[in-house]
């Protein structure tokens, strides 16, 4: 016995082993659950009552109890009023609007009005904004009255939004989820001006948006078939940074770390974790070339956001007049919609928003210091709730953040021999039950 309970007193008293901290779970099953609740014969039950309104186009009218953007409307209030009843009330229902003329809007304007639900959380300053479009379009973009189904464009996205609440609403949250299905996309992302507006007017701390556009075609125009792949584009460089921060960014790289980035990052590497036969790939693009979402206006208004789209785009149905020519199907039909595709984007939609809500707040005043030294010192505010921190860090030119350490309830942490110009690094803060929020890049390019 006398050796081994010498070999137990050495144990206890290695100081290596005291210092320690214990690190939180990293798996979560509920996630998985989560993913499992998604239901691809739910989510074509809603997209095809959506096809059913004729057209959802935004200068259609609002005075058809079945046809137009405002039975369309009507109906989507009602589907959320209804998963809100199922849960003893947990989301609130508003259809905040403003009046719009431009280019594709008539010269007196017009009213464009967004169905939103709200799932509050428990923290009153975290909001988490999913968007899609439910407004629809034929050939001629300023048509209101011919048939316009938009299964996919944004049928797709709109199903996934109502099908997320759905499921999301059986959980409670730190952060609050919103739900907003926006109109006026086509006219000119409208419908995303208003709800990122009334974000900043109500003084929401949105920590992402996560908009969804066209995330069910699996037949692409270049006859590609694929029900795997899917994108999630974000911007690089944070819309409103000055000049003199720009040219440090230039100057010391980081150049594809905006918190919107970082939220991309975070997605992929959920969805391509918890969903099986799924590959989520980083654009480092705001959006596809030369084209634009409503994402682009939480950007606009300092909101980290991203955009989920599929990857076989197809464009004879996409934005056409439904048509059969030489024997070729056009028009945004029901029966091009893969609506197994879209419950794996509604499901990294959905743990996605789960995870962070679950999480803590990403830490503010990140800072990292050590040029001319052999070792890099992190530094961040505390955040409340956090249990402790992870720090990242990658190579210069890879994509995705590639190792980390975590380094318990501390808001300071030397990295030794870890030299500051050969890694880009980061910070996130993690619960007790190891939930992580976003890893944020240092300095002004990287602040949620
Ligand atoms: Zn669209």
């Amino acid at each position: 016995m006398r050796p081994l309970l010498s070999l137990v007193v050495a144990l206890a008293a290695a100081p290596a082993l005291a210092q320690a901290p214990a690190v939180p779970p990293g798996e979560h099953p509920v996630l998985r659950e989560i993913v499992t609740a998604v239901s691809s014969e739910r989510l074509k039950d809603i997209d095809t009552h959506l096809v059913g309104f004729g057209t959802r186009h935004t200068l259609s009218t609002t005075t058809s109890p079945t046809r137009d953007i405002g039975a369309a409307r009507l109906w989507v209030k009602a589907q959320f009023e209804q998963i809100s009843r199922d849960c003893a009330g947990c989301l609130e229902v508003i259809t905040p609007s403003q009046v719009f003329t431009g280019a594709r809007m008539p010269k007196a304007g017009a009213e464009v009005m967004d169905v939103v639900a709200i799932q509050k959380g428990s923290d009153p300053n975290r909001y988490l904004v999913m968007t899609a479009h439910l407004d629809s379009r034929v050939s001629d973009i300023m048509n209101s009255s011919s048939d316009a189904p938009g299964a996919d464009d944004d049928g797709s996205g709109t199903s996934a939004l109502i099908e997320a609440a759905r499921v999301l609403s059986k959980y409670k949250f730190a952060a609050t989820i919103v739900y907003s299905a926006d109109s006026g996309e086509e006219q000119g992302l409208y419908g995303g001006k208003i709800i990122a507006d009334y974000a900043k007017a109500h003084g929401w701390n949105v920590e992402a948006n996560l908009n969804n556009d066209m995330i069910g075609s699996t037949h692409g125009s270049s006859s590609v078939i694929d029900n795997m792949d899917a994108h999630v584009f974000s911007e690089g460089i944070r819309d409103d940074l000055t000049p003199e921060q720009l040219n440090r960014l230039r100057y010391n790289g980081g150049l594809v770390d905006s918190p919107s980035r970082n939220v991309a990052r975070y997605i992929a590497k959920l969805a391509n974790a918890y969903i099986p036969n799924f590959h989520l790939e980083i654009m480092y693009r705001t959006d596809r070339f030369d084209r634009g979402g409503d994402h682009v206006m939480f950007n606009r208004n300092g909101y980290p956001a991203v955009r989920f789209t599929e990857v076989q785009e197809n464009w004879q149905r996409q934005h056409q007049d439904v048509r059969r020519v030489d024997g070729v199907q056009y028009g945004d039909l029901l029966k091009f919609v893969d609506f197994g595709y879209v419950a794996k984007m509604t499901a990294a939609n959905a743990i996605a928003l789960a995870s962070m809500a679950w999480a803590p707040a990403p830490p503010a005043d990140v800072n990292i210091a050590g040029a001319l030294t052999p070792d890099t010192t992190v530094s961040w505010q505390a955040v409340p709730n956090a249990a402790g921190y992870r720090i990242y860090w990658r190579a210069t030119d890879a994509p995705q953040w590639q190792h980390s350490m975590y380094v318990g309830d501390v808001t300071r942490y030397v990295l030794k021999d870890r030299v500051i110009s050969d890694w880009y690094f980061g910070v996130a803060s993690v619960s007790k039950d190891g939930y992580e929020s976003p890893v944020v890049f240092p300095g002004p390019a990287g602040t949620f």
